[in-house]
C-alpha cells in the first residue's frame, strides 16, 4: 500500500481557480516534491495548460521530462491522475520511484492478487491516492470503469501514446479502445505523451484518440549528448569486442540484433569473453525476460543483447551506449532506439555497423513480407532513409533530423563532424559495376554473388570465371584501381541508392534499374562516401559532454556516494536511479554540501528525499573529507 503523502494535504489542496496561484502550485510542486529549480523547454506550458483542464499531445524526446507533464498537475489538481500505460513490467519501479519521492502512487494490473487490488481500488475511491497507474486492456474492463465512476479523477495520461499507431512496431490494439475515455468524462483532461516523432504519427494519435481539440506541444528531438557513429561491417564480432572493451568498459548498454537466434549467439559470445551480457527476445519465457530486464536496471554494468521487444519505456538513465549490429528498419526505429542511451544528459554513444548484406536482406525481407504493395512501398521508403542515413555524407544529426522536419547546423558530435568522409566521384566506378551486372543478367537463371562479380571487376581468373568464360568479358580486369572493400562499398551504395535491385525472381541476383541507365549513359553523375581513414581511438577526441568533468576530488566524493546509493537501492530492492540519479550524486560531489539546507537546493533533492537520506549522504561526504 502506498504510503500517506507527508504533504498530500497541502498539495491536494481543493482547486484554487486563479492561474497565478495554479502556477505557483506547480513551481511549489516541482521543488518540494521533485526538489527541481525549474521547468525544462515546455513542461512548464504542459502543466499549466492540463492544470487548467485543457487536453494536450505532448511529443518530447527520451530523456525530455515527459513523466512531470502530468505528475505535476495530477498533484496540483483535485483527484487522481490516471496514468495508462502499457508496460506492466515497469509499473512496480514507477510506482517505488514515486513511493521515494512521498507521491502517493499505486497501480492495477494483472500481476498483483486479489487482496492488493482491493487496497488500491479502496484507496482510490476513498481519494488517497495521487496517481493510478493502469494496463490498457483492464482500464477498458467494465469493473474498472464502474471503479472511477466512483472516484474523483484529476486527468488522464495516456503515455507511450504512439501505440494507438497501427504502422508503428509498438501497436497496441488495446490503445484504439481508449478514445472512450473522452466519451466517459468529457470534462476531464487527458494528456497524451510519446517520443515518437513523425508528423504521421502525430497526426494519427491525435485522430484515433479523439484529441481533435488538443494543443500540440512538439519539442526538439535533438539529443546533443547522444554520439552517432555508424561504421562498415568488416568482423562485426571483433568490432563489438573493441567498442566495448575501449570505449565503454564496465558501461550498461544495449545491443540490439535482428533475429532471436543471432541475440542468443551475440550474447553467449559475449559472456565466453569475459562481458555481462544477457539475452532478451520475446521467444524467451516471461520469467525469463522479467529476471533479465530487473537484473539489467539494478545491477550496474550489464548488457543487455535484445531484439527490438526490448526497451519502450526502460527509465535506466545511465544506459551509455546502444549497439546495432544489424542495421534497423527505419529511421524512426533506429531514433527510438538509440534515443534509450544517456537519458540523465550524460554523454552516450549510439553506434551502428552496417554492410552489404544488410542491405540486400532487408530488400528481401520487404520482398517476401505479407501485405499489399503499398505497404511494401511504404517499407520500402523507410528502408530508404535509413540506408541514406549510413550513407549520409554530411552530419548525421542534421539528417536524422531533418527526417522529422527539424533543422539544426552540423553537430560537431558525430563521426561526420568529428571525422569527415571522403566524397568522391564514383561515376566511373558505378559505370563499370552496372556494365559488369548487366551482362551476367543476360545469363538468365545463373546466381552470381558480389564476390564473384568483384572478382571479373578485379580480373581475377578464379576456377567460376573460367567455367564461365568470364575472363573473356570486356569488364573482366577493368577494376584495378579499387580494393576489393572498395569494390563493396560500391555495390552497397549502388543499392542503397537505389541504383541496383535484388531481382527475387531472377534467382536473387543483382539487377538494373531505370535509373541506373542514366548513370550508365552518363547523364547522371554520382558522388559516394569514401570512409575516412579512422584514426585510432585513443587519439579521437573524447565524447562530448554536456556536463563537464568532474575534478578528480568531486570524482572520488562520487563514487563513494555511488556506493552508498548502490548499497540503499540494493537494501530497499529497487533500482539504483529510483534513489538518486547520476547528474545529482554529480552535483553533490561538485558543491559537497555540509548542511541539510545547502543540500535541499542540489536539483533532484526533494523534501521527502532530505527527510530519508540528507543525513546519511552529509555523513558520507563528511566520512571522506576526513580520509
Ligand atoms: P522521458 O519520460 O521524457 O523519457 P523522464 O520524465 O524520465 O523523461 O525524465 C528524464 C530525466 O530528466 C529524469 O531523470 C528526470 O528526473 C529529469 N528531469 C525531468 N524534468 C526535469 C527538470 N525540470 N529539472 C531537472 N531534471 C528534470
Ligand atoms: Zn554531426
Amino acid at each position: 500500500m502506498p504510503k500517506p503523502s507527508a504533504f498530500a494535504s497541502e498539495f491536494s489542496s481543493p482547486h484554487r481557480s486563479s492561474s497565478s496561484a495554479l502556477d505557483s502550485d506547480a513551481a511549489e510542486v516541482l521543488a518540494k516534491v521533485f526538489g527541481y529549480e525549474a521547468f525544462r523547454g515546455d513542461q512548464q506550458a504542459i502543466v499549466q495548460h492540463v492544470i487548467q483542464g485543457g487536453d494536450a499531445l505532448v511529443l518530447m524526446p527520451t530523456g525530455g521530462g515527459k513523466s512531470l507533464c502530468y505528475q505535476v498537475p495530477a498533484l496540483v489538481r483535485p483527484g487522481t491522475g490516471i496514468v495508462v500505460s502499457p508496460l506492466i513490467a515497469l509499473m512496480q519501479d514507477q510506482v517505488d520511484a514515486l513511493t521515494e519521492l512521498g507521491v502517493r502512487a499505486a497501480f492495477l494490473n494483472s500481476t498483483q492478487d486479489w487482496q492488493d487490488t482491493k487496497d488500491v481500488e479502496q484507496a482510490f475511491v476513498s481519494g488517497e491516492l495521487d496517481l493510478l497507474y493502469v494496463a490498457p486492456e483492464r482500464l477498458l474492463t467494465e469493473r474498472c470503469i464502474q471503479l472511477l465512476e466512483r472516484g474523483k479523477i484529476a486527468l488522464f495520461a495516456i503515455d507511450e501514446a504512439h501505440c494507438v499507431s497501427q504502422w508503428g512496431h509498438d501497436f497496441r490494439p488495446e490503445y484504439l479502445g481508449l478514445s472512450m475515455l473522452h466519451e466517459r468524462w468529457p470534462e476531464v483532461p487527458r494528456i497524451a505523451l510519446t517520443a515518437t516523432a513523425t508528423d504521421v504519427t502525430r497526426r494519427e494519435i491525435a485522430s484515433r484518440l479523439s484529441l481533435d481539440d488538443a494543443r500540440h506541444f512538439v519539442a526538439s528531438f535533438d539529443r546533443p549528448n547522444i554520439r552517432y557513429n555508424i561504421v562498415e561491417k568488416q568482423d562485426v564480432r571483433k568490432q563489438l569486442l573493441q567498442l566495448l572493451r575501449q570505449e565503454h568498459k564496465g558501461d550498461a548498454g544495449i545491443i540490439y540484433c535482428l533475429s532471436r537466434n543471432k541475440v542468443e549467439e551475440t550474447a553467449a559470445f559475449l559472456c565466453a569473453n569475459g562481458l555481462e551480457a544477457l539475452p532478451y527476445h520475446a521467444g524467451l519465457g516471461a520469467q525469463v525476460r522479467a529476471q533479465n530486464q530487473s537484473r539489467f536496471l539494478r545491477e550496474d554494468g550489464i548488457v543487455m543483447v535484445a531484439t527490438i521487444a526490448f526497451g519502450m519505456g526502460i527509465d535506466k538513465p545511465d544506459v551509455r551506449f546502444v549497439a546495432h549490429i544489424d542495421m534497423p528498419k527505419s529511421l524512426e526505429g533506429y531514433y527510438q532506439e538509440t534515443g534509450r542511451a544517456g537519458r540523465d544528459g550524460l554523454p552516450a554513444t549510439a553506434w551502428l555497423a552496417y554492410g552489404l548484406q544488410d542491405v540486400v536482406q532487408q530488400r528481401r525481407m520487404i520482398d517476401e513480407s505479407a501485405g499489399d504493395e503499398a505497404f511494401r512501398r511504404r517499407l520500402g521508403a523507410q528502408l530508404d532513409a535509413m540506408l541514406a542515413m549510413c550513407e549520409a555524407i554530411a552530419c548525421r544529426r542534421q539528417r536524422l533530423l531533418q527526417y522529422f522536419g527539424q533543422r539544426i547546423e552540423p553537430c560537431g558530435n558525430c563521426d561526420n563532424c568529428l571525422q569527415p568522409p571522403e566524397a568522391w566521384d564514383g561515376t566511373v566506378a558505378a559505370q563499370k559495376m552496372l556494365s559488369a551486372i548487366y551482362r551476367l543478367m543476360k545469363e538468365r537463371g545463373q546466381r552470381y554473388g558480389a564476390g564473384h562479380l568483384i572478382d571479373i571487376l578485379r580480373g581475377k581468373s578464379t576456377p567460376r570465371v573460367l567455367e564461365n568464360e568470364h575472363h573473356t568479358l570486356t569488364v573482366f580486369g577493368v577494376g584495378l584501381d579499387l580494393t576489393d572493400q572498395a569494390w563493396r562499398s560500391v555495390l552497397r551504395q549502388l543499392l542503397a541508392h537505389g541504383l541496383l535491385v535484388v531481382d527475387q525472381e531472377g534467382y536473387g541476383t543483382l539487377a538494373l534499374t531505370d535509373e541506373s541507365r542514366a548513370v550508365l549513359k552518363g547523364e547522371r553523375t554520382l558522388l559516394l562516401r569514401r570512409e575516412a581513414e579512422r584514426t585510432a581511438r585513443a587519439a579521437s577526441p573524447k565524447p562530448k559532454s554536456s556536463l563537464p568533468d568532474l575534478p578528480s576530488g568531486a570524482q572520488r566524493i562520487f563514487e563513494a556516494l555511488r556506493q552508498w546509493r548502490s548499497e540503499i537501492a540494493r537494501s530497499h530492492g529497487v533500482p539504483a536511479y529510483v534513489i538518486f540519479n547520476d547528474a545529482t550524486l554529480r552535483e553533490i560531489a561538485l558543491k559537497r554540501p555540509d548542511s541539510l539546507e545547502d543540500l535541499a537546493h542540489i536539483n533532484g533533492v526533494g523534501v521527502r528525499k532530505l527527510e530519508s537520506y540528507g543525513a546519511s549522504i552529509l555523513t558520507c561526504i563528511a566520512d571522506f573529507a576526513e580520509r
